[in-house]
């Protein structure tokens, strides 16, 4: 997405899209990494001025409330953060400390055992090895 196409959608969630906001959303969307806020930190601390982890904290606070990102939280302490709301899994490598995401079927949600149940929050984790790191094991 264009900077210009992401200050429409910030604007559309109701966030008004100030440099910061649309940069750090922009980060989110391009690089699909699942960031916390120090990578995002030191990722874009040249890119913007006055930057401060505070700062990057209250943006991805915002995105969350507004929707338009959601907080990971997988294990420990450790938040990640992702552009993509939509209903995904997530897997994360325990050697590369990767986030990565897969498909879920939707038709097989919620579980036919939760019948009148009312879901407010999906999170599917799944933690091991990726294939990245596999094959760098067994090499
Ligand atoms: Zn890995
Ligand atoms: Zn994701």
């Amino acid at each position: 997405m264009e900077q210009q196409q992401i200050s429409a959608y910030l604007l559309k969630s109701g966030i008004r899209p100030l440099q910061k906001r649309v940069k750090i959303m922009s980060y989110l969307v391009s690089k699909r990494n699942h960031p916390t806020v120090d990578m995002i930190y030191s990722d874009l601390i040249h890119e913007i001025n006055g930057l401060s982890k505070t700062t990057i904290y209250n943006v991805l606070n915002l995105f969350v409330q507004s929707g338009v990102a959601l907080a990971l939280n997988i294990e420990g302490n450790e938040v990640r953060y992702d552009a993509d709301t939509s209903t995904h899994g997530h897997f994360k490598c325990k050697i590369c400390s990767g986030v990565i995401d897969f498909r879920i079927r939707q038709e097989e949600l919620p579980n036919p055992m939760l019948e009148g149940f009312r879901v407010d929050e999906h999170h599917y984790y799944l933690k091991g090895v990726c294939s990245f790191c596999v094959n760098k094991i067994e090499a």
